[in-house]
């Protein structure tokens, strides 16, 4: 089949539809084959990493990533920059979940030394289109009675006062984690296709803090279609707009995934993944938000927890900068995210810095929507040639 290219202007007659370029590759032989090479049995991943605890202790957290239908949303449409079609397989059971759950379980010596699981399902936990209601219960009562922190993932519509009474009368507390991505309807319409308005997200926090679960809020750092000063100044009005009503901040930087809206914009050269000076720059800013008093995490001053996981960081993929700078800029925004200290990033420079800052500046000045990044890697005068 033809996937239509995805130009922004002048190459095409009618307008593509979002609908359309998001639905177009998971229809492809490539994308076919691959979710029927999975083992339903089998979870996605299982791996354990160091985290905090809710009362800021740290500890080994498990993740459970399950092998899925995937997110309904995805069924009927889809985010511009969701890959996960490529993890999911849409025949699996009730049966192959309780199968999946038992092996994690197994592998990690039933989660023994950790505090805290998180289950994910690339969609929704609580969602009985995607996750059999028998399913949902287990998870939530075994995290419960084996006395571990449970985060789940879930979109906006599932959250309703009448499933989170279900839910916390088998599991009284946990954390749900929303894929929210921007606080801005625009955004979410047209650059992430998400699906639902702030204020459907506005509503969940409501039904969330009604019965005391915590509130976990993903951000992206720029979605399609955007600048990366734009982007920049986006994120910290989102930081501070859901930084009261979540507990914790979380903010994704684009990393690119297979057969996605941002992969083939990437590959016409009409986005590139953030900046890593970007990320620093925005938690220099946001810092004043999460710590009005200047203080650090675990401090009397903090009103939410930020935390900056750049996956594929240092790769063309993710965010990344010139490639000698990459792992040491990387690690201190890990570090940053367990201390909230800014000190981390004290004494941490590079050349490429200044380019970064340039295009920044750039790009306010001028009429460019989509941003002016250049690649950053190779020889100037061969990127500047081909760009
Ligand atoms: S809601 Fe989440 S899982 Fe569903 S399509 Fe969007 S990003 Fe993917
Ligand atoms: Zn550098």
């Amino acid at each position: 089949m033809t996937v239509r290219k995805l130009a922004m202007t002048g190459e095409i007659q009618k307008g593509a539809k979002i609908h359309d370029l998001v639905k177009a590759p998971a229809n492809t032989p490539w994308a076919i084959e691959k979710q029927q090479s999975w083992d339903g049995n089998l979870p996605a991943t299982v791996y354990y990493t160091p985290e905090m605890t809710s009362d800021g202790k740290p500890c080994t957290a498990a993740t459970v990533i399950l092998r899925t239908k995937g997110c309904h949303w995805w069924w009927s449409s889809g985010c511009t920059f969701c890959g996960y079609f490529n993890d999911t397989r849409d025949d699996v059971t009730n049966e192959n979940l309780h199968a999946q759950w038992e092996h994690a379980k197994k592998k990690l010596n039933n989660f023994e030394g950790m505090d805290m699981v998180k289950v994910y399902t690339s969609g929704s936990l609580l969602e009985d289109r995607e996750i059999p209601v028998e399913f949902q219960q287990t998870v939530l009562s075994e995290c419960h009675e084996l006395g571990k922190e449970l985060i789940v993932e879930s979109r906006c519509e599932q959250l309703t006062e009448e499933k989170l009474q279900w839910a916390t009368s088998i599991n009284p507390k946990f954390t749900v984690a929303i894929g929210l991505e921007a606080y801005d309807d625009e955004v979410l319409k047209f650059h992430v296709n998400k699906g639902f308005t702030t204020k459907s997200f506005d509503r969940a926090v409501k039904n969330l803090q009604k019965f005391d679960i915590r509130v976990k809020t993903y951000l992206m750092f720029k979605p399609p279609f955007m600048s990366e000063a734009d982007a920049l100044d986006h994120i910290v009005e989102w930081i501070s707009a859901v930084a009261e009503s979540s507990d914790e901040i979380s903010v994704n930087p684009m990393n690119i995934q297979r057969g996605t809206i941002i992969d083939r914009l990437h590959n016409d050269r009409q986005y590139r993944p953030p900046w890593l000076w970007s990320l620093v720059e925005m938690i220099h800013k946001a810092h004043d938000i999460i710590h009005p008093d200047g203080g650090t995490n675990g401090d009397e001053d903090q009103v939410s927890r930020l935390i900056v996981h750049p996956t594929a960081g240092g790769k063309i993929r993710g965010s990344h900068n010139c490639g000698s700078c990459d792992s040491e800029v990387v690690a201190a925004i890990e570090r940053y995210a367990v201390s909230g200290d800014l000190l981390e990033f004290e004494g941490i420079d590079c050349s490429c810095k200044q380019t970064w800052r340039e295009e920044i500046s750039l790009e306010r000045c001028l009429p460019t929507p989509l941003g002016i990044s250049l690649p950053r890697r190779g020889d100037r005068a061969k990127v500047l040639r081909s760009a």
